[in-house]
């Protein structure tokens, strides 16, 4: 359906397309629906902007990413259908993998997404379908523990928007450091991941792509200094303030 620009919810109603598009393409699985519903009342809670607090989460994940000795972006059905373009941006400016990894497993899917991936341009997109050399992440009873051998399975750090907590937890106990964008501030992924950007996925990802720009002029030092300073769990607090304030 066409949305006309002056309709008051145009934007919203244009990402619900894309998710939509994305089910009928055989990216995005049915359930992501569920998904971006919930994302949607929270980003509507949150006044639909990013907020301070997440910027400054964004910019504590640019120098994270930044000292990762090998940062792995992870992309799921949602995350491919809204903005796979921005994704590969951001795998490139970091120069890293980029690895499927969906909630709902399926070969068909994840291999469809990795095709997707490099039509677009993503020549970094490791071929997880294909490979039997995987490895199972400890922790997870199911094939979404599937971990490219050089992708997640070796990341010291890994991008994983719009992440389930089951996998979250299992990736922080392994030892990786898990960046995540989760407009949930209550969501277990929120609460377990390294850091969590609060906000619209479609926002931060231009946002990040433009802070590590800014932050690739900084020594290890001056970075280190940005993520000792930061404490996930207060700012997790203060954007549920946000929240019960009202935006
Ligand atoms: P958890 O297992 O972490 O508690 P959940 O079961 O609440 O998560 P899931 O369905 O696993 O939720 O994941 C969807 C999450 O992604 C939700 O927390 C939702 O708020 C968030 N989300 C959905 N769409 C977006 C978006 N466009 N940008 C950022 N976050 C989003």
């Amino acid at each position: 359906m066409k949305i006309p620009s002056s309709h008051p919810r145009a934007l919203s109603l244009s990402l619900r397309n894309l998710i939509v598009e994305g089910i009928e393409k055989g990216i995005t699985s049915i359930h992501g629906l569920i998904a971006h519903g919930r994302g949607e009342a929270f980003d509507y809670l949150l006044g639909e902007k990013t907020t301070h607090e997440a910027q400054h989460a964004l910019r504590v994940a640019a120098a994270e990413l930044l000292c990762a000795e090998y940062p792995i972006i992870s992309m799921n059905g949602n995350v491919a259908a809204l903005c796979m373009k921005e994704m590969i941006h951001l795998a490139q400016t970091l120069n890293a993998f980029i690895e499927v990894n969906i909630f709902h497993f399926s070969k068909e899917r994840v291999k469809m997404i990795e095709s997707m991936v490099r039509e677009n341009g993503g020549k970094n997109v490791l071929m997880n379908a294909d490979d039997e050399n995987f490895i199972l992440l400890p922790g997870i009873d199911h094939p979404r523990a599937r971990m490219h051998p050089r992708g997640i399975a070796q990341a010291d750090c890994i991008f994983v928007p719009l992440e389930d907590g089951d996998r979250c937890e299992a990736l922080v106990k392994s030892g990786r450091k898990v960046i995540t964008v989760d407009l949930n501030p209550l969501s277990r992924t929120a609460r377990t991941a390294t850091i969590t950007i609060v906000d619209n996925i479609m926002r931060t990802i231009p946002l990040l792509i433009e802070e590590i720009k800014k932050l690739k002029v900084k020594s290890k030092d001056e970075l280190a200094k940005i993520m000792n300073e930061f404490d996930n769990r207060k700012n997790l607090d203060e954007m549920e303030g946000i929240i019960r304030r009202g935006a």
